[in-house]
């Protein structure tokens, strides 16, 4: 056992699928395109050029920030954050400082600083051209945006880091902010870890740069956390410093010495205006969020009382939790049917359509259908007692069809052809 107290804080970028790059009309997406064939004046930073705001990745952080409760600021504004890089060819990245986008925030009881928005470097590619050692520049990726998500250090173990970082990338598919794939460089990641032997945070952090798999996440970290509780053993004093991970070595290795934000010269951004959003504007897209991953698993856990395990298989893609809530309004009684050869044997990756699936099962259980009197029967009785029903579909609600199939599904046991059964029932609804 470790006899250190573990102290990780967590800087998460998200790669937002805008259609547009923060500050020019490049596309955001750069992915496999010919080098520099993704650029203009603006992402190239050359003299002269005026950026401007896309208000399309203000929307999506204002999303995130909503959906993990964060406080959304009426007043928004970017700065230049001043370093040397080639792939940074203004000598500033325009990020944000003091008034980001959304303060505060929670996620898995983990608390969220704040989440701002800002641009992307572009890419260094080292190659041998000729036996000679060359470093090239693709600034396909410079200047797209990304949201930045910076935690409080209150993580006390890997095994929190990825459970966070799971139920962000899921939230982030949900509300259609981005994939988050880390493998494909959609989320990526910074860790400042430390040790403390007091429980309280000490006076130095080390960051782990470049974390691009959960895999990689894993050994990266616990690899910094043993080298650090062994320094610390041997009375060694931890500095502030950057470090990598080596994957043959198995070790981390230090990078540069941390700067400080005032190393960076932060200045307020002077070619963008500050961004003003009033609380109407905030609440236009409150109205855009859906169902959260969290709630989704609670209300499928009571609903349909299916194992754990199965719960997140489902859950886990929400195009799959609908299929197989509207599978589950045609054929209520065939809940396990459906659940197992969802979980199992993919299928609903065969039909596109739910009642595919559902004739499916009847098939493989063998069931015989119901015969046609008997379909005819109950969709009688389920009109007959559900007048209100029918009133809302002749409104237009066509939505009420699927509740009326699955209790004429109740009637007959399951064993109606949910394709027979929607026709007929539609031939009734309009006599
Ligand atoms: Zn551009």
């Amino acid at each position: 056992m470790n006899k250190y107290k573990i102290i990780i804080g967590l800087e998460v970028h998200i790669e937002p699928n805008t259609k547009q790059k923060m500050f020019c009309r490049c596309q955001q997406d750069h992915f496999g395109k010919i080098p520099n064939s993704n650029t203009c004046p603006i992402c190239l930073g050359l003299p002269g050029a005026l950026p401007y705001i896309n208000k399309e990745a203000i929307e999506k952080i204002i999303k995130l920030g909503l959906a993990l409760g964060s406080k959304i600021n009426n007043f928004s504004r970017f700065y230049r954050k001043h370093y040397f890089y080639p792939d940074l060819p203004k000598g500033y990245q325009t990020s944000q400082l003091d008034s980001p986008f959304c303060i505060g925030g929670e996620l898995l009881g983990k608390k969220i600083n704040h989440i701002h928005l800002e641009e992307d470097a572009g890419k260094l590619v080292h190659e041998t051209i000729d036996g000679e050692k060359v470093s090239l520049i693709d600034f396909n990726r410079s200047g797209s945006c990304l949201i930045e998500i910076v935690t409080e250090p209150v993580f006390n173990s890997v095994i929190e880091v990825i459970a966070f970082l799971k139920e962000l990338q899921l939230i982030a598919r949900y509300l259609d902010i981005s994939n988050a794939d880390m493998e494909k460089g959609s989320m990526r990641l910074e860790a400042n870890i430390s040790l403390s032997l007091d429980g309280k945070l000490p006076n130095y952090k080390v960051e782990l740069k470049n974390i691009n798999s959960f895999k990689f996440l894993e050994k990266a970290i616990n690899a910094e956390i043993e080298r650090q509780s062994k320094a610390l053993n041997s009375g060694e004093k931890l500095i502030q410093e950057t470090r990598g991970y080596d994957e043959i070595k198995k070790t981390t290795f230090s990078q540069r010495t941390k700067a400080d934000s005032h190393d960076y010269r932060y200045f307020p951004e002077a070619d963008l205006p500050p961004v003003e959003l009033d609380n109407s504007e905030i609440e236009k897209i409150k109205l855009k969020l859906v169902e959260l991953p969290e709630v989704k698993r609670k209300r499928f856990a009571e609903k349909y009382k299916l194992s754990k395990e199965y719960t997140e298989i489902l859950i886990l893609d929400i195009k799959r939790a609908n299929y197989f809530e509207e599978a589950f309004k045609l054929s209520p009684n065939l809940i396990t049917s459906i659940a197992n050869l969802m979980v199992n044997k993919n299928l609903d990756k065969d039909f596109s359509e739910p009642a595919g699936l559902i004739r499916k099962i009847l098939e493989l259980t063998k069931v015989d259908y119901a015969n046609s009197s008997d379909v005819e029967e109950s969709i009688s009785k389920v009109l007959y007692e559900n007048p209100d029903v029918i009133k809302s579909f002749k409104d237009g609600k066509g939505q009420v069809i699927g509740f009326l199939i699955g209790q004429i599904q109740k009637k007959l046991n399951g064993k109606g052809d949910p394709r027979i059964i929607q026709q007929k029932l539609l031939e009734k609804l309009h006599e």
